[in-house]
């Protein structure tokens, strides 16, 4: 047993020191690649200015780009003045991007009305799903919410991915303060079966801040029960209008860049 192990480390240290020197014989061009070539993108005068690139989804003029959730054939019927989107909360319901996306870097802007009143999740409660897989509350969402000390349960707080991710930090301003989120968004895959083939993945800054570092989604996020997968593609961009009688909060400045 000794002897074979001895024969066994032998020819690891042969193979470890084959390698080193098979190393030692290559050239530094034999590990550097031209392609592909990353394109050129000039960026923003500010971290919030849409790069050359990007998709922009709402630029304070007209909601062209959106439309209802619960029926895709009507116009977004929300209320866009003075460069801001404001949620309807009544006789509205959710909005969605028209265009479908997979995976993406997303910029978003929100404002809690500095008149908000309410406390928990009654407190300019909205939030943007990365994947919206159908009508109402379908897909998976990253909170939007006052929580500038406003508590609530905290995988349910601003920038929890909703009922399975406490952010990492609450970074929350004061409202009537517009506020930043940019969020990566790497998009589930499925199995010709349904089944998953990789989970959904979501990293995010909320004002400048990171609070979800490459979590792994369990499933589309859910008000009661536990979080399950249900086979999609491609999917819309979708915003809340939540149904607390809290004053409703505004969008602006929403740009995509897919990936
Ligand atoms: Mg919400």
């Amino acid at each position: 047993m000794r002897k074979q192990l001895f024969i066994l480390a032998a020819s690891l240290s042969v193979t470890v020191a084959a390698l080193a020197q098979n190393n030692q014989k290559m050239k530094p061009e034999e590990t550097e690649v031209y392609t592909p070539v990353p394109p050129i993108v000039t960026p923003g005068n500010t971290p919030q200015d849409a790069p050359s690139d990007a998709v922009i989804l709402f630029d304070g003029k007209n909601l062209d780009q959106w439309r209802m959730t619960n029926d895709t054939t009507q116009a977004a019927n929300w209320d866009v003045s003075d460069g801001i989107l404001t949620v309807k909360k009544k006789g509205s319901g959710n909005i969605e991007t028209k265009q479908r996306f997979m995976d993406y870097q997303l910029h978003i802007e929100w404002r809690i009305p500095a008149n908000i009143t309410g406390s928990g999740q009654a407190r300019g409660n909205s939030g943007v799903f990365l994947a919206s897989t159908g009508k109402g509350d379908g897909g998976y969402e990253m909170q939007v919410l006052d929580c500038y000390g406003n508590t609530t349960y905290t995988n349910g707080q601003t920038a929890a991915i909703y009922k399975q991710s406490v952010p990492l930090a609450n970074a929350c301003k004061k409202p009537g303060e517009w506020q930043t989120y940019d969020i990566v968004w790497t998009a589930p895959r499925f199995n010709a079966d349904g089944t998953v083939k990789s989970p959904a993945r979501v990293t995010a800054f909320h004002n400048g801040v990171l609070v979800q570092n490459n979590y792994e989604l369990a499933g589309q996020t859910l008000y009661i029960g536990h979080p399950s997968y249900t086979a999609h593609g491609a999917s819309p961009i979708k915003l809340q209008a939540h149904g607390d009688s809290s004053e409703p909060i505004s969008f602006r400045n929403i740009w995509i860049r897919p990936l």
